[in-house]
């Protein structure tokens, strides 16, 4: 399980090496997704509250990158944070997320990353539920809810 220490360590001194790479030109991105799409993933947009895709939305699932369609999230640590974006209490896999520090909008955020096509995501804060006390808060935009059995 992820903790906040873990999440300032990644974001200070490297992150985890992920399965593998996807890498494109912000040309090639930005004619393969929509644009609400692209403006989050690859431009650091948010999206506004609440009227988004899967805020209020708690079906079973796994959430996958909507840039590379890399497992991120499972809907079994998707909790309700009030916060107007879905929000998980912990990624997939430890090395599913790249995280990054982040002083813009003068605040001291992480920011979170998909750790394979290096897509926003939104940001991780500390004031989560127990045990892990992490709070991923993700835009619907970056997120794809798929069956837990395809593929
Ligand atoms: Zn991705």
């Amino acid at each position: 399980m992820l903790r906040w220490i873990d999440v300032l360590t990644f974001a200070k001194y490297g992150n985890p090496e992920p399965s593998h790479r996807v890498e494109k030109t912000e040309d090639e991105w930005a004619r393969e997704l929509p644009p609400a799409r692209f403006r989050v993933l690859r431009q650091q947009a948010t999206e506004p509250p609440y009227r988004n895709a899967y805020c209020r939305s708690y079906e079973p699932g796994l959430h996958q990158c909507a840039g590379c369609h890399s497992p991120l999230f499972d809907s079994a640590t998707k909790y309700h944070a009030i916060s107007g974006w879905p929000s998980f209490t912990q990624p997939l896999a430890r090395n599913a997320i790249r995280y990054l520090f982040d002083e813009s909008h003068h605040m001291q955020r992480v920011e979170v990353r998909c750790n394979v096509c290096g897509g926003h995501l939104g940001h991780v804060f500390p004031d989560g539920p127990a045990p892990g006390g992490l709070r991923y808060c993700i835009n619907s935009e970056s997120l794809v809810r798929v069956a837990e059995n395809t593929g």
